[in-house]
């Protein structure tokens, strides 16, 4: 599962990633980081069965922790399956099934890269 984290100006600079690793064992994998120096959006994608105790475990360190259930939104009365997203999505998140575009949202790490890619725009990115 995918967990989008927020980390705020104070504890940017921290290792915070490192910690959570030690503490919880879990095999994290960072799919996506915009960090700088004074703030950081993180997508990781960690094992199911570990996601509660990671989540909890971020949340002590002041990092706000979003869980990305549905990440992307494609509105399917203005999507004309012109296949445009398949080829921009760095994660696969679409392809094609029968001549149409189809998608597993789950895939989706929010680079946003497929927003400004659709010439519909029918995709958006559901933000928290
Ligand atoms: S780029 Fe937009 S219109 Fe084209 S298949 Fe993707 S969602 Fe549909
Ligand atoms: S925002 Fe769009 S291009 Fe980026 S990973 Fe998600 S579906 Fe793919």
């Amino acid at each position: 599962m995918k967990l989008m984290l927020h980390v705020a100006p104070g504890i940017v600079r921290q290792p915070l990633i490192a910690s959570v690793i030690l503490e919880t064992s879990a095999l994290v994998n960072i799919e996506r980081a915009s960090i700088d120096a004074v703030s950081g959006e993180i997508v990781l994608e960690v094992p199911a069965e570990k996601c509660a105790v990671v989540k909890e475990a971020f949340e002590r360190r002041g990092v706000k922790v979003v869980p990305l259930e549905i990440p992307v939104i494609r509105d399917e009365n203005e999507c004309v399956h012109c296949g445009a997203c398949v080829s921009i999505c760095p994660t696969q998140t679409f392809r094609f099934e029968d001549w149409r575009v189809v998608a597993d949202e789950g895939k989706c790490i929010q680079c946003g890269a497929c927003i400004m890619g659709c010439p519909q725009r029918a995709l958006k990115l559901v933000l928290k």
